[in-house]
């Protein structure tokens, strides 16, 4: 409004047909137009703490959605995700979903400490990501437990993933305290039909072949129900 008053005390001044009031005049748009001025100052501080608030916004939003020691999806930011993978038509193919868990992590801990564990887990995230598609999206869920999600991935190509992940990590030796150790997982592997919405339901199949792969001695790659995987057609 300043801006505009100025360009019209100009305007006038220019065409010089009706000049306005010497600024010394105690008129009406001159009491104005000082006030307008004098806020100057406060209109620019109060610019700058909205700008400033919404850059705060921003990175609180991504902060709230990293897991902190590894940099990955949280929980949050992994159940959005597969919102908006499983919603609003985005892949029309599948989704495959992976659940890992570190085999005896517990004895990782007892050998290293919490923070060699950690560091540990920071390698594992790293090998993983590795191996992961550009829009395949890894989360950490739990203290060694991690989601993979793939779009576009059909039960026969997320077992195979899967597989790879564990293969990898497997054969990977990783450097902890001037020591070479090796880490196994175990993945349970589901898939949502396209069409399908319902996040819990696909975790909870995955969640279930994890628990499988477990029993079954770790180190291997199960899905909820191995049947599918040999009817599945290659993705
Ligand atoms: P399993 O093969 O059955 O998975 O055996 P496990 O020892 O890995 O057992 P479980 O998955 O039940 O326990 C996970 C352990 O991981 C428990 C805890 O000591 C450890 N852990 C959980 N969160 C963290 C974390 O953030 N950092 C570290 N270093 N360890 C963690
Ligand atoms: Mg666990
Ligand atoms: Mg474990």
């Amino acid at each position: 409004m300043a801006i505009a008053l100025l360009a019209w005390r100009n305007g006038m001044l220019w065409l010089g047909s009706d000049p306005p009031d010497r600024i010394g005049t105690p008129s009406a748009t001159n009491v104005f137009y000082v006030l307008l001025a004098g806020m100057q100052p406060l209109f620019a501080s109060l610019g700058f703490l909205l700008l400033y608030n919404e850059t705060l916004q921003r990175e609180l939003h991504t902060l709230a959605r990293v897991d902190p020691l590894t940099g990955v999806a949280n929980r949050l930011a992994l159940g959005e995700a597969a919102e908006r993978l499983l919603g609003a038509g985005m892949w029309r193919g599948s989704l495959g979903v992976l659940l890992l868990d570190a085999d005896h992590f517990k004895s990782v801990n007892d050998r290293y400490g919490h923070e060699g564990g950690d560091r540990v887990l920071l390698e594992l995230v790293t090998c993983i990501r590795r191996i992961l598609r550009a829009d395949d999206v890894v989360g950490r869920i739990g203290g060694e437990e991690f989601v993979v999600l793939s779009p576009g991935t059909g039960l026969r190509a997320a077992f195979a993933l899967g597989e790879r992940i564990r293969a990898v990590v497997e054969r990977t030796p990783l450097q902890i305290d001037g020591e070479t150790m090796r880490l196994t997982v175990s993945v349970g592997v589901a898939v949502a039909a396209p069409g399908e919405r319902d996040v819990a339901a696909v975790l909870k199949r995955a969640d279930a072949a994890l628990y499988a792969a477990k029993r079954a001695g770790r180190n291997r790659v199960m899905s909820a129900d191995d049947a599918d995987v040999a009817e599945a057609p290659a993705v």
